[in-house]
């Protein structure tokens, strides 16, 4: 896309937001015409959150039904994720599209996913199953209690979200001791819902527990005072960086700082820079900070590194993907999986992330064959790959090790380029899989010690552990995986053209 075209889809899409947002005849946040009265001081609390507007007119419509991309956009508002339009990771999402932040924001979180087949149908209506699924995601919900619709499914994952938005006192079901999971979600049920997730005062069936207290959420430690004296002047380099409120990502996301953003570092507690955020502690993951660049001469003939695509010298920058084992090497085997079919399925999601991209991508294979551990690494060789990226799942004789790691050659030539590749996929998988994190660590492994680009090998998780290979086994924790890999490489990429 040429940038003028570029920047002009950028206004339109800015306008639209903005009316979207803001609709005309709208004068103020609490006139909207229909509101059902007794839901007045849910939705009241909701608009004065600017999380639902109206429409033109300052209509409400309650039983209207919520599409994918308004719901996005509500939970997105709500949790404060960043809106920004941009790039999408799902093919029917232009960036022009006024939801396209919120879903990508949200589909970041894992709050929201796609179809698995790179489509989100923003338009699509909203169930109640769904809308289910997104409260447990968005608010962390993990409790259980007794809870049985005459209608409850029986798949046991889809029962467990709605047992928990139950349990949480965000919803009783509907009439008749049903949840009806398959009905669109109306905009009032879900403005309901969204108000008892974000305040308890507007809980259903709240029951005072003992616990109450000690269940708040821990309060993250302030570090020593440290005064403004101290401070280091440091660079986001991560695309979009999540800003935490504690030293961890179990803490909530307060903001989202884009790349290049200059920060002021005030300390460092385990692997987290404490930031000073407009006066108050903020807490952002060190992996994503680096020492302000040095201004470098621009170079002639060379667009600015921001506006640069993602290519090297003109041409297009090619990825190898290497799906670990394949054919008669299962790879590990364990909770009815094989190895060699998740890293297989991961790969080719990557593939279409990166091509998706901008990249060009080379697969050592791309189906179910084997290939000799050389042969890969000459595959990359011959095709002029930039970087390699190997996949594969780790196991144990003890099923309690879970959890990700990442491993990059110490000793190569490219060993920098390869420890920053690794830590960014590493960094990226954590968050995206919610697994342990194991590190990133050395080894010796031949499809990256015999290559002389920067490669990593990722161990996705223990296919050995159960709670972990219920990840691999599923369709969208394999996508998160191939996404989360693709937002490693565009890491690596903005790191390598500081
Ligand atoms: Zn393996």
């Amino acid at each position: 896309m040429n940038k003028k075209k570029h920047i002009f889809t950028f206004f339109l899409s800015v306008i639209f937001f903005t009316y979207w947002l803001f609709p005309a005849g709208e004068s103020s946040a609490t006139t909207l015409k229909d509101i059902p009265p007794q839901y007045e001081t849910e939705l009241n609390y909701l608009i004065s959150k600017g999380i639902i507007t109206g429409y033109p007119g300052g209509e409400f419509r309650p039983n209207q039904p919520v599409t994918r991309a308004q719901a996005a956009t509500m939970v997105g508002r709500a949790l404060e994720l960043d809106g920004t339009n941009r790039q999408t990771p799902f093919t029917d999402v232009a960036l022009g599209y006024f939801a396209s932040g919120y879903i990508t924001s949200a589909y970041e979180k894992g709050i929201i996913l796609g179809d698995g087949k790179g489509n989100f149908r923003p338009e699509g209506q909203l169930t109640r199953l769904e809308m289910a699924y997104i409260i447990v995601r968005a608010f962390n919900l993990n409790d259980v209690s007794s809870v049985n619709y005459v209608d409850m499914p029986a798949n046991a994952e889809q029962s467990a979200a709605i047992n928990k938005v139950t349990t949480a006192g965000i919803t009783n079901g509907a009439p008749g001791n049903l949840f009806k999971p398959n009905n669109s979600i109306t905009r009032v049920e879900f403005s309901l819902m969204l108000a008892r997730a974000l305040n308890d005062d507007f809980k259903v069936n709240k029951e005072p527990k003992e616990t109450d207290k000690s269940e708040q959420p821990k309060v993250p430690q302030q570090p020593e005072q440290s005064t403004p004296s101290t401070a280091v002047t440091k660079v986001v380099t991560a695309s979009f960086l999540n800003v935490r409120s504690g030293p961890g990502t179990n803490y909530n996301v307060v903001t989202v700082l884009k790349n290049g953003t200059e920060v002021q570092v005030t300390g460092k507690t385990g692997n987290w820079y404490s930031i000073n955020l407009n006066g108050k502690i903020a807490y952002v993951s060190a992996n994503y900070i680096a020492d302000k660049p040095v201004q470098k001469e621009p170079v002639q003939n060379e667009p600015p590194a921001q506006n640069k695509p993602p290519v090297q010298n003109g041409n297009e920058r090619i990825i190898a993907v290497d799906a670990g084992h394949g054919d008669h090497d299962p790879g590990a085997v364990g909770n009815g999986l094989e190895e060699k079919d998740i890293t297989l399925d991961v790969a080719k999601r990557l593939e279409r992330y990166l091509t998706n991209g901008g990249y060009k991508v080379i697969m050592t294979r791309s189906d179910d064959t084997f290939v000799e551990l050389d042969d890969r690494v000459k595959f990359a060789e011959d095709n002029g790959a930039d970087i390699f990226i190997s996949i594969h799942v780790n196991s144990f004789d003890k099923t309690s090790a879970n959890g990700t790691e990442t491993y990059y050659y110490n000793g190569g030539s490219k060993t920098t380029e390869s420890k920053q590749l690794a830590t960014f996929m590493q960094t990226r998988l954590v968050e995206a899989l919610e697994t342990r994190d194991r590190g990133v660590k050395t080894a010796g492994y031949r499809v990256i010690k015999a290559n002389p680009r920067p490669a990593t090998l990722v161990e996705l998780a223990f296919i050995s552990n159960s709670s972990d290979a219920e990840k691999l086994g599923s369709e969208t924790y394999r996508d998160k995986a191939a996404y989360a890999l693709y937002l490693g490489v565009q890491d690596y990429y903005k790191w390598l053209d500081k």
